[in-house]
């Protein structure tokens, strides 16, 4: 089969009809722009997923993994590799954590969180301390268990039994948790913004009551930070901005910029629950995808990144609101850095994804965050002129759901 055979409707004839893709097939990228099979030109508003955190292609990464590339692939956990042990060494300078774990994606990050907070309570007060408890429209990953701990319904649907002891309390309400934690919990489990439920930010106040109920019943705070983490908010991660620091956070997505990637990281005294056998991964840590994070996070943990990251957020955010202005299809534009949602209006309630197919059409990739969210997690240095470049396909895009 010759590469121009490959098409769309391939996609039904040969895979499990569990993702619905858009209509055209990316075959390059560069910077924040992408091309097609057509040579159709896209800006890219997505990032795939808040994932290309350095744009397409960025020649750091391209060398960093063809040069790794020619060196060494994979040696399992067998052996240590010098590119994971100075990634986890990054990782534990720049963060409140001392110890980290790797993995291959987030899903497999929060399982080993999960697992942890599990094992730390039951080494420390037995087997009765393994409730844990997270948010209603949280999103965890894709795994039973971390279906199960996130707060979305249609995710478990179908796939009972579903692992037990797990609760959800309203995000951004104290008092719902107050009447869920005990001494039983084990762990709470929080996205400092709510990605994959609609861009809610958790209130800074929140977050510390939080940490204090946690800290009376001995449970675990584990940050979800696997979307918000590696600049996407303007710092290096999420909790940085409202000085609540968990014990347990897990990082992925951005952090290999495309190759993937994900991380547990603990305090000390957390981690050494997880003594030698009790959890581990054979491609965890391997020297592709930690050459790769670690020339990743250098660009990235630098005040020219992060404050670029505020600086593009406010082009982004205010070129969103002039657009709204025009054409009121939004009744709220919020979050932090570039993790921007929009919410439609009671017009266009449920059909966020209108907006995501007409941007399609005007070369724009858009994402959205549940039914009535439209997302932008774009590069972290995409240029000023793709922003409104991009602003402008989006301003087309909204002309045209509105002559639908
Ligand atoms: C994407 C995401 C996950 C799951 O990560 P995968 O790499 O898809 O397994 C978990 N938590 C949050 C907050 C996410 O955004």
């Amino acid at each position: 089969m010759s590469d121009q055979a490959v098409s769309r409707e391939l996609f039904d004839q040969v895979m499990v009809p569990n993702y619905a893709p858009g209509k055209v097939i990316p075959v390059r990228g560069q910077g924040a722009r992408v091309w097609d099979q057509q040579d159709k030109e896209y800006i890219d508003f997505a990032g795939g997923i808040a994932v290309s955190a350095l744009g397409h292609t960025h020649p750091a990464l391209v060398q960093a993994l063809t040069e790794q590339a020619g060196k060494l692939w994979h040696l399992s956990n067998v052996f240590t590799n010098e590119p994971a042990l100075r990634l986890a060494k990054k990782l534990v300078d720049a963060t409140f954590a001392e110890r980290v774990f790797f993995a291959n994606s987030g899903g497999e990050a929060n399982e080993a969180a999960f697992k942890l907070a599990r094992r730390y309570a039951w080494d420390h007060f037995g087997p009765d301390k393994h409730e844990i408890i997270s948010f209603k429209d949280s999103f965890h990953g894709r795994t039973l268990f971390t279906v199960t701990v996130g707060g979305q319904a249609k995710y478990t649907e179908g796939f009972e039994p579903v692992p037990g002891g797990i609760h959800h309390a309203q995000y951004n309400d104290i008092e719902s948790l107050r009447a869920l934690i005990s001494d039983k919990t084990c762990a709470v489990v929080l996205e400092p913004i709510q990605g994959e439920g609609g861009i809610h930010p958790a209130d800074h106040g929140f977050l510390s009551e939080v940490r204090a109920l946690c800290d009376q019943h001995k449970a675990l705070l584990v940050f979800d930070e696997i979307q918000t983490g590696v600049g996407r908010t303007g710092s290096l991660y999420a909790y940085m901005n409202s000085g609540v620091v968990p014990d347990i956070l897990t990082t992925a997505k951005a952090l290999g910029g495309g190759f993937p990637i994900g991380a547990m990281l603990a305090t000390e005294q957390v981690a050494k629950s997880l003594a030698v056998g009790t959890h581990g991964s054979t491609y965890g840590g391997n020297p592709l995808g930690c050459h790769v994070a670690e020339v990743l996070l250098d660009i990235v943990d630098t005040p020219e990144v992060l404050n670029g990251v505020r600086e593009k957020s406010q082009r982004l955010k205010a070129g969103l609101q002039a657009l709204n202005s025009q054409y009121g299809v939004f009744d709220d534009i919020r979050g932090e850095g570039l993790l921007i949602g929009c919410e439609v209006n009671e017009t266009f309630k449920g059909k966020a994804r209108l907006f995501l197919g007409a941007a399609l059409e005007q070369g724009l990739m858009v994402l959205v965050a549940g039914p009535d969210v439209v997302r932008f997690a774009p590069s972290l240095i995409i240029p000023d002129e793709d922003i409104d470049e991009g602003l402008k396909r989006f301003g087309k895009s909204i002309e045209a759901v509105l002559a639908q």
